[in-house]
């Protein structure tokens, strides 16, 4: 189990169990039962790595949060082979996931990305190994996006439309975009001169190398490159995490 995992499930006193979302008194694992079926001896480790209050201080040890992730598997593979279902449902592993977003945000959007994208960098390096971001280098989410991969740990890729993509920017985000380019693990730089379609061609290859999307997106606002490379995306068969800026909810398109 991941400690964000921890957070979450403890912050709303719900059973860890997959798929649970029964309330449960804070120091209580799992509902009653999901409970009687972890092993008995797992159940013994689970009181035994457990500190009192580290679900308000927040603070569960690493010793805890893998004897509770074992607990959580064997619940799921017991109720699996009750179920018939495969043991556990295999998590995809996505090595690079890429974002694309709109380049304006409102100061309460910027808020919600802002808040959404370092929490999904980590669970995708937790949950789906992830070790690379691919970023398009604009302004608005694209750089946040950058800055939260790089604090999560993940490589970033920066796919670049054109050498002089930044000329133009006031000098604060020219600085910003040379000094998260320098940091880059890779670059690709799709065109040798400004134009349209190089935004495009730099989206198309966001799409063929990503094993993942996010989209940050207001599905409400017009066109723009963000919905078309979404579109693109989904038409890859390539799953698609939107952000939705409209409804301030973020799930998975699969
Ligand atoms: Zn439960």
């Amino acid at each position: 189990m991941s400690s964000e995992r921890f957070a979450e499930r403890a912050a709303a006193h719900t059973c860890h169990a997959d798929g649970c979302d029964s309330h449960v008194p804070p120091k209580m694992f799992m509902c009653r039962r999901h409970w009687f079926m972890v092993p008995r001896d797992l159940r013994d480790l689970v009181w035994a790595t457990y500190r009192p209050g580290q679900e308000v201080r927040m603070d569960p040890t690493d010793e805890y949060l893998e004897v509770a992730r074992t607990a959580i598997e064997a619940v799921a593979a017991a109720e699996a082979s009750k179920s018939g279902r495969p043991a556990i449902a295999p998590t995809p592993r996505w090595a690079r996931v890429a974002l694309t977003g709109h380049r304006a945000l409102s100061a309460d959007e910027a808020t919600f990305a802002g808040g959404e994208l370092p929490r999904l960098a980590a669970k995708l390096r937790d949950r789906h190994s992830t070790t690379a971001a691919i970023c398009g280098m604009a302004l608005g989410v694209d750089t946040l996006w950058a800055e939260a991969a790089l604090a999560a740990g993940l490589e970033l890729w920066a796919y670049i439309p054109f050498e002089t993509q930044a000329a133009r920017w006031p000098a604060d985000d020219r600085l910003r975009w040379q000094r998260l380019r320098a940091r880059a693990a890779r670059e690709v730089v799709v065109g040798d001169a400004p134009a349209t379609w190089h935004y495009h061609a730099r989206n198309d290859a966001m799409v063929r190398d990503a094993d993942a999307l996010i989209a940050v997106v207001d599905r409400t606002r017009d066109g723009g490159g963000s919905l078309s490379t979404l579109a693109k995306a989904r038409a890859a068969g390539r799953p698609v995490i939107v952000v939705d800026l409209a409804a301030r909810r973020t799930r998975l398109l699969s």
